[in-house]
């Protein structure tokens, strides 16, 4: 038998679509047996003014924990910090599910949280490929912000002291998700649109990429579609929905590119949250992405979204150095946009003349 090379296509094996279908979170969360089961709810903190505890009706055993998704990108710190509070507060009685409503954020911290309640030690030692032993706890995702593809994907990206990286594991991807459009109404314009890009990025990279293969092609191609139909047309929220979905599952089964690469860089000295850092490194990409950042330029224009200019110009060299360091270490995205010899092309000159374009 031929071997094909591609890893096995891994997807979410249960799915709720549509409008209000976060009412029926019951449906997909295995039932408890006795009064001391319990399950976790990760929220977006965000959230708390939508009255979301109302249609997730925790009982009083449940734990709901607000996360601050809004100000930074989540720490392995904050995941350590999570899990010694569910085990301080029950033990080793390990919750029957976590449930992570939120962007990307606060579902891979609801991922990550889930993979640490069953294996021990600090998540920092399991940021890589497949790195995790044990299987997690039983997970639901629910994203309230469209575009990450974080409700599709095995990855639970999380800021560790020197790099941004994800534990990447079969064992954090979601057990079920919800996919309600009615969650993602109230999200703010310029974080609809940073986050919807990130849903686009993804699908230029995965379609761009050396990793492509015809079944993640069908997938990024039609998010793609869907993401110009919402940003330069008059696209529904179920369409980004969808779009943030598939493009999820496209990137699962091929790769990021030299954005994405970039990206961590300035999420990690600037601070930038994910989606806002992929708008400003792919606007700067014509040379990789010509005709897909031309359209990103009509979709910034049409949503009055203005990036900011020369965000290098502060920072000292240790800072770009440490900028460069983490670009290079993003190897499996370099080796998909620009093939196994990648280092030909992406050398430490060119990494710095992009930043300083930025
Ligand atoms: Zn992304």
């Amino acid at each position: 038998m031929a071997m094909t090379g591609f890893r096995i296509f891994k997807q979410v094996p249960r799915l709720l679509f549509g409008t209000g279908a976060l009412d029926r979170l019951d449906e997909l969360l295995p039932a408890k047996q006795s009064g001391e089961d319990y399950y976790v709810f990760v929220v977006d903190d965000a959230l708390q003014v939508h009255g979301i505890e109302q249609r997730i009706h925790p009982d009083g055993r449940d734990m709901v924990e607000w996360f601050p998704a809004t100000a930074k990108e989540p720490s392995t710190a904050q995941v350590d910090a999570l899990k010694q509070k569910v085990v301080a507060a029950r033990g080793a009685a390990l919750p029957k599910a976590v449930i992570g409503i939120g962007g990307g954020s606060g579902m891979d911290v609801a991922k990550a949280l889930s993979v640490m309640l069953c294996n021990e030690g600090p998540s920092s030692q399991y940021q890589g490929w497949d790195l995790v032993p044990h299987a997690g706890v039983y997970k639901v995702g629910v994203p309230t912000v469209s575009g990450s593809g974080a409700e599709a994907s095995r990855t639970a990206v999380l800021m560790g002291k020197d790099r941004k990286f994800g534990i990447n594991s079969d064992y954090s991807m979601f057990d079920a998700i919800i996919l309600d459009s009615s969650l993602i109404a109230s999200v703010p314009r310029e974080q609809r649109f940073h986050s919807g890009m990130d849903c686009y990025v993804h699908c230029v990279e995965s379609l761009q990429g050396t990793m492509i293969n015809e079944l993640a092609r069908g997938n990024a191609s039609k998010a793609l579609e869907l993401c110009k139909e919402v940003f330069l047309g008059d696209g529904t929220d179920d369409m980004l929905m969808t779009a943030s979905y598939m493009g999820g599952v496209s990137i699962v089964n091929s790769e990021v590119g030299v954005c994405h690469a970039l990206s961590y860089g300035l999420s990690l000295e600037l601070g930038y949250r994910h989606g806002f850092a992929n708008c400003v490194a792919f606007n700067v990409l014509d040379e990789y992405y010509g005709p897909w950042v031309e359209d990103f330029r009509k979709m910034l224009d049409r949503h009055n979204v203005v990036l900011p200019t020369r965000i290098c110009e502060k920072l000292d060299s240790q800072a770009m150095e440490r900028m460069v360091e983490m670009t290079l270490r993003m190897e499996r995205p370099l080796t998909n946009a620009l093939g196994e010899n990648w280092r030909n092309e992406m050398t430490r000159e060119k990494i710095l003349a992009l930043y300083g374009e930025m």
